[in-house]
Protein backbone atom coordinates (compact mmCIF):
# COMPACT_ATOMS: atom_id res chain seq x y z
CA UNK A 1 0.00 0.00 0.00
CA UNK A 2 1.26 3.35 -0.63
CA UNK A 3 1.69 6.25 1.94
CA UNK A 4 0.60 9.97 1.50
CA UNK A 5 1.08 13.29 2.61
CA UNK A 6 -2.86 14.91 2.61
CA UNK A 7 -2.31 18.61 2.19
CA UNK A 8 -4.62 21.01 2.72
CA UNK A 9 -4.47 23.58 -0.31
CA UNK A 10 -5.31 27.81 1.27
CA UNK A 11 -2.63 28.66 3.50
CA UNK A 12 -0.33 25.59 3.10
CA UNK A 13 0.34 25.44 -1.42
CA UNK A 14 -1.20 28.95 -2.05
CA UNK A 15 -1.46 31.85 -0.16
CA UNK A 16 -4.86 32.01 1.41
CA UNK A 17 -6.69 35.14 0.50
CA UNK A 18 -10.01 33.89 1.84
CA UNK A 19 -12.30 32.07 -0.82
CA UNK A 20 -9.18 32.14 -2.91
CA UNK A 21 -10.20 31.22 -6.33
CA UNK A 22 -9.16 33.76 -9.21
CA UNK A 23 -5.91 32.72 -10.56
CA UNK A 24 -4.77 35.88 -10.28
CA UNK A 25 -4.50 35.88 -6.92
CA UNK A 26 -2.60 32.42 -6.97
CA UNK A 27 0.83 33.02 -4.73
CA UNK A 28 2.65 29.53 -3.97
CA UNK A 29 5.00 30.31 -1.03
CA UNK A 30 9.15 29.90 -1.50
CA UNK A 31 10.13 26.43 -0.76
CA UNK A 32 6.73 25.05 -1.60
CA UNK A 33 7.47 23.42 -4.42
CA UNK A 34 10.39 21.63 -3.65
CA UNK A 35 9.24 20.48 0.20
CA UNK A 36 7.05 18.98 -2.11
CA UNK A 37 9.69 17.66 -4.20
CA UNK A 38 11.29 15.62 -1.56
CA UNK A 39 7.98 14.02 -0.43
CA UNK A 40 7.58 12.83 -4.00
CA UNK A 41 11.33 11.62 -4.92
CA UNK A 42 10.21 9.33 -1.48
CA UNK A 43 7.31 7.90 -2.96
CA UNK A 44 4.62 9.48 -0.79
CA UNK A 45 1.73 10.06 -2.76
CA UNK A 46 0.57 13.42 -2.26
CA UNK A 47 -3.16 14.42 -1.99
CA UNK A 48 -4.87 18.00 -1.80
CA UNK A 49 -7.87 18.14 0.55
CA UNK A 50 -9.61 20.79 0.33
CA UNK A 51 -12.98 22.64 1.82
CA UNK A 52 -14.47 25.15 -1.01
CA UNK A 53 -17.85 25.67 0.65
CA UNK A 54 -17.37 28.87 -1.80
CA UNK A 55 -19.50 26.48 -4.09
CA UNK A 56 -22.32 25.99 -1.85
CA UNK A 57 -22.40 29.44 -0.92
CA UNK A 58 -22.45 30.85 -4.88
CA UNK A 59 -19.16 32.66 -4.38
CA UNK A 60 -17.98 30.41 -7.47
CA UNK A 61 -18.11 27.29 -9.35
CA UNK A 62 -16.55 23.88 -9.20
CA UNK A 63 -15.37 24.57 -12.92
CA UNK A 64 -13.55 27.45 -11.50
CA UNK A 65 -12.02 25.61 -8.86
CA UNK A 66 -11.27 22.86 -11.10
CA UNK A 67 -9.37 25.70 -13.08
CA UNK A 68 -7.75 27.23 -9.81
CA UNK A 69 -6.36 23.95 -9.63
CA UNK A 70 -5.01 23.43 -13.17
CA UNK A 71 -3.47 26.79 -12.44
CA UNK A 72 -2.09 25.72 -9.15
CA UNK A 73 -0.34 22.67 -10.01
CA UNK A 74 1.05 24.08 -13.73
CA UNK A 75 2.50 27.03 -11.23
CA UNK A 76 4.60 24.15 -8.81
CA UNK A 77 6.14 23.01 -11.97
CA UNK A 78 7.07 26.06 -13.08
CA UNK A 79 8.53 26.81 -10.15
CA UNK A 80 10.62 23.61 -9.76
CA UNK A 81 7.94 21.45 -8.02
CA UNK A 82 6.43 18.19 -8.86
CA UNK A 83 3.10 16.38 -10.30
CA UNK A 84 0.62 16.44 -7.64
CA UNK A 85 -0.82 12.90 -7.41
CA UNK A 86 -5.21 13.77 -6.53
CA UNK A 87 -7.24 16.97 -5.58
CA UNK A 88 -9.79 16.19 -3.37
CA UNK A 89 -12.73 19.15 -3.15
CA UNK A 90 -15.41 19.13 -0.64
CA UNK A 91 -17.79 21.83 -2.41
CA UNK A 92 -20.32 21.63 1.08
CA UNK A 93 -22.03 23.57 3.11
CA UNK A 94 -25.44 23.25 5.22
CA UNK A 95 -25.92 27.27 5.26
CA UNK A 96 -24.88 27.66 1.77
CA UNK A 97 -27.89 28.10 -1.04
CA UNK A 98 -26.70 26.66 -3.85
CA UNK A 99 -28.08 23.00 -4.56
CA UNK A 100 -27.09 20.67 -4.67
CA UNK A 101 -24.27 21.57 -2.38
CA UNK A 102 -26.38 23.23 0.65
CA UNK A 103 -26.08 19.79 2.63
CA UNK A 104 -24.61 18.67 5.69
CA UNK A 105 -21.88 15.98 3.87
CA UNK A 106 -19.48 13.61 5.39
CA UNK A 107 -16.64 15.20 3.56
CA UNK A 108 -15.96 18.70 4.75
CA UNK A 109 -13.48 18.52 7.17
CA UNK A 110 -13.05 17.58 10.00
CA UNK A 111 -14.76 15.17 8.41
CA UNK A 112 -13.03 12.31 7.06
CA UNK A 113 -14.99 11.68 3.51
CA UNK A 114 -12.16 13.10 1.04
CA UNK A 115 -9.32 10.84 2.65
CA UNK A 116 -11.54 7.91 3.06
CA UNK A 117 -12.14 8.10 -0.97
CA UNK A 118 -8.54 9.12 -1.99
CA UNK A 119 -7.25 6.50 0.27
CA UNK A 120 -9.72 4.25 -1.99
CA UNK A 121 -9.02 5.82 -5.44
CA UNK A 122 -4.77 5.64 -4.75
CA UNK A 123 -4.02 2.64 -2.47
CA UNK A 124 -3.07 4.50 0.60
CA UNK A 125 -2.63 3.52 4.38
CA UNK A 126 -3.85 6.13 6.56
CA UNK A 127 -2.01 5.23 9.14
CA UNK A 128 1.30 5.36 7.17
CA UNK A 129 0.51 8.68 6.25
CA UNK A 130 0.89 12.24 7.39
CA UNK A 131 -2.30 15.57 7.06
CA UNK A 132 -0.64 18.83 7.00
CA UNK A 133 -2.60 21.48 7.28
CA UNK A 134 -3.04 25.09 8.65
CA UNK A 135 -6.53 24.76 10.79
CA UNK A 136 -7.47 22.99 13.27
CA UNK A 137 -9.98 21.31 11.74
CA UNK A 138 -7.06 19.69 9.17
CA UNK A 139 -5.71 18.25 12.13
CA UNK A 140 -8.99 16.79 13.37
CA UNK A 141 -9.58 15.16 10.25
CA UNK A 142 -6.07 13.88 9.81
CA UNK A 143 -6.21 11.98 13.29
CA UNK A 144 -9.80 10.79 12.50
CA UNK A 145 -8.49 9.10 9.59
CA UNK A 146 -5.84 7.84 11.02
CA UNK A 147 -2.92 9.61 9.83
CA UNK A 148 -0.50 12.22 11.87
CA UNK A 149 -1.58 15.75 11.56
CA UNK A 150 0.99 18.05 11.40
CA UNK A 151 0.21 21.90 12.14
CA UNK A 152 1.51 24.41 9.87
CA UNK A 153 1.03 28.18 11.95
CA UNK A 154 3.52 31.23 11.95
CA UNK A 155 4.19 30.40 15.76
CA UNK A 156 4.31 34.45 16.58
CA UNK A 157 1.27 34.92 15.31
CA UNK A 158 -1.46 32.12 15.04
CA UNK A 159 -2.83 32.96 11.37
CA UNK A 160 -5.97 31.20 12.65
CA UNK A 161 -7.56 30.94 15.96
CA UNK A 162 -7.33 27.14 17.77
CA UNK A 163 -10.61 26.06 19.29
CA UNK A 164 -10.78 26.81 23.17
CA UNK A 165 -9.86 23.02 24.10
CA UNK A 166 -7.06 23.61 21.98
CA UNK A 167 -3.32 24.45 24.40
CA UNK A 168 -0.31 25.65 23.40
CA UNK A 169 3.10 24.71 24.76
CA UNK A 170 6.65 24.43 24.32
CA UNK A 171 8.56 21.78 24.51
CA UNK A 172 11.68 20.06 23.32
CA UNK A 173 11.53 17.42 20.05
CA UNK A 174 12.71 13.89 20.47
CA UNK A 175 15.32 15.42 18.51
CA UNK A 176 16.37 18.33 21.07
CA UNK A 177 14.82 21.04 19.22
CA UNK A 178 12.44 23.66 20.64
CA UNK A 179 8.62 23.24 19.29
CA UNK A 180 5.68 24.34 19.94
CA UNK A 181 2.55 21.81 20.44
CA UNK A 182 -0.69 22.27 20.66
CA UNK A 183 -2.96 19.37 22.47
CA UNK A 184 -6.40 18.83 23.05
CA UNK A 185 -8.20 15.84 24.72
CA UNK A 186 -9.36 14.29 21.61
CA UNK A 187 -5.74 14.51 19.15
CA UNK A 188 -3.03 14.59 21.74
CA UNK A 189 0.51 16.29 21.72
CA UNK A 190 0.44 17.78 17.62
CA UNK A 191 3.69 19.35 16.99
CA UNK A 192 3.29 23.31 15.57
CA UNK A 193 5.46 24.10 12.17
CA UNK A 194 6.24 27.76 10.76
CA UNK A 195 6.68 26.45 7.13
CA UNK A 196 5.63 23.32 5.24
CA UNK A 197 8.99 22.52 4.59
CA UNK A 198 9.73 22.45 8.47
CA UNK A 199 7.18 20.09 8.54
CA UNK A 200 8.29 17.96 5.51
CA UNK A 201 11.67 17.56 6.98
CA UNK A 202 9.68 16.14 10.05
CA UNK A 203 7.80 13.94 7.73
CA UNK A 204 10.92 12.00 6.27
CA UNK A 205 13.15 12.12 9.10
CA UNK A 206 10.21 10.00 10.76
CA UNK A 207 10.23 7.82 7.43
CA UNK A 208 13.69 7.08 6.96
MG1 LIG B 1 -6.04 26.18 5.07
ZN1 LIG C 1 -18.60 17.78 1.41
Amino acid sequence: MNRAVFLDRDGILNVDRGYTFQIADLVVPEGVPQALGRLKSKGFKLVVITNQSGIARGKFSMAEVEAFHSALQKEIQRLGGPVLDLFKTCPHHPEGHVAPYNVDCACRKPAIGLISDACSALDIDSKRSFMIGDKWTDILCGHRAGARPMLVQNVQSLSYDLPDDVRLSKAKSQRGRDITVATSLETGDIAVYSSLSDAVSVVLESSD
